[in-house]
């Protein structure tokens, strides 16, 4: 069987047959998660964490990081669609708290370089209180 993150698993694979990923001790959100380094969580559960942005870059700006370390979303398998399904959830909950639900926000991920992806440890933005321009510069 392939590796977890190799992106070469049968979509069919259930989501019981998926390995955790290893924590990788020099990622900073994996030290945030452990609690090693500081945050401002807003939400914390068995899939995630969520954190303001230490450099927001909108009135609402928060991070929903998955405690499991995955790089980015192209490291993403169909094993891991009920995370992916909980961290939307979780965005759209927090969203309604921070009171951006109704005039719009915007869900982000970054990959990569030239994504503009600056930790590699999977993250959503969840951004408001403001307008967006779309396409992003
Ligand atoms: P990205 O560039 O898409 O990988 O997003 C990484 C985000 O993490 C940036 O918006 C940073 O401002 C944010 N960030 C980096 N270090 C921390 C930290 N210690 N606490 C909270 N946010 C952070």
């Amino acid at each position: 069987m392939s590796e977890p993150g190799s992106g070469s698993e049968s979509a069919a694979q259930p989501a019981s047959a998926r390995r955790p990923r290893p924590r990788d001790p020099d990622c900073i959100f994996c030290r945030i998660v452990a609690g090693e380094l500081p945050s401002d969580r807003v939400h914390e559960d068995d899939a995630m964490i969520a954190i303001r942005d230490i450099a927001p870059r909108s009135p609402t700006h928060i991070l929903l990081v998955p405690r499991e370390h995955i790089p980015s979303a192209a490291d993403l398998t169909a094993a891991d669609g009920p995370l992916l399904g909980a961290l939307f959830q979780t965005a759209a909950m927090l969203a309604a708290r921070e009171g951006i639900a109704e005039r719009g926000y915007r869900v982000v991920t970054n990959i990569g370089q030239w994504g503009g992806q600056s930790v590699d440890h999977l993250h959503f933005h969840l951004m408001g209180g403001r307008a967006f321009t779309w396409p992003p510069g």
